[in-house]
């Protein structure tokens, strides 16, 4: 019975010496449970000292902690909130009303990839080869991407294809910090804050050989052939752009790539060229 009892005690003690080590180990390897911990801590203070926490400090406070910590990446817009939806938390993702650009560093593995992606396309008969010489990504907002998720849905378009865009750019886009300008006249900006749904002078379409819509290119150098570059930037603008089309869709490969709404295509990189 002592023997047991002895036994008993030993057992109780070691598992309380390997609970202790689990919780070191815990502490070290698994910060949550230390924020966790800590959060309870505090709440407790705040309920004796009679204070009221909102249900969601919960949330917010374990956050803006990891990101404080650097467990997790920051919010690009607010620097406090961890990401949660591309580069922005979830309250600055629901703020943004435009499109936000981001410049990709030159030999970066974007940079490269949309690069060699835009170069292979393009297909010429005319030897001059075009030199990349800004990228932007275009960040587009949430209500883009919930009605281009929404068409995706509808049409059972389940398929992605890259193809660009270009138009008249009157402004001098890639010339300074990446920003969309106000111009009536600037096609390239009006579309892309308005994610295709209005051209320059508020045209809503193109309109070409299957009526209005939108129309692009597989071959970057067959929509080279509707930019306008401004005097005021040395550079072409094109935008690449991913439309959702039908799994049976055939890309044509000398002619424009058609879709009848602007919920079917979203802005991807804005490409600075020279030919
Ligand atoms: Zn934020
Ligand atoms: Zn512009």
């Amino acid at each position: 019975m002592k023997c047991a009892s002895n036994a008993a005690g030993n057992r109780n003690s070691s598992s309380l010496e390997a609970l202790g080590t689990h919780i070191a180990a815990g502490a070290v390897q698994n910060r949550p449970r230390v924020r966790t911990r800590l959060l309870a801590h505090l709440v407790d203070v705040g309920r004796q000292e009679n204070h009221h926490f909102p249900i969601f400090a919960r949330t917010s406070t374990e956050g803006e902690q990891a990101v404080r910590s650097r467990q997790v990446e920051e919010c690009d817009s607010c620097h406090e909130n961890p990401r949660a939806s591309g580069h922005l938390c979830v309250v600055c993702d629901r703020k943004m009303l435009g499109p936000r650009l981001q410049e990709l560093a030159v030999g970066s593995t974007p940079f490269t990839d949309i690069g060699t992606q835009f170069l292979s396309e393009w297909d010429s008969l005319n030897a001059a080869r075009p030199q990349i010489k800004k990228v932007y990504q275009v960040l587009v907002p949430r209500d883009v991407r919930v009605r281009h998720n929404a068409y995706r849905t509808n049409q059972r378009a389940t398929e992605e294809i890259r193809v660009f865009h270009s138009a008249q750019c009157i402004c001098d886009m890639g010339t300074k910090t990446p920003a969309l300008c106000n111009f009536k006249s600037c096609d390239i900006c009006c579309l892309l804050k308005s994610s295709f749904n209005e051209f320059a002078f508020g045209d809503r379409f193109n309109t070409g050989r299957f009526g209005e819509g939108i129309y692009s290119y597989r071959n970057p150098s067959l929509a080279n052939m509707h930019a306008t570059a401004a005097t005021s930037t040395p550079y072409r603008v094109m935008i690449a752009c991913d439309i959702a089309v039908q799994s049976d869709f055939e890309v044509p490969d000398k002619e424009s790539v058609f879709v009848p709404s602007a919920d079917a295509i979203v802005p991807a990189f804005i490409i600075m060229y020279t030919v």
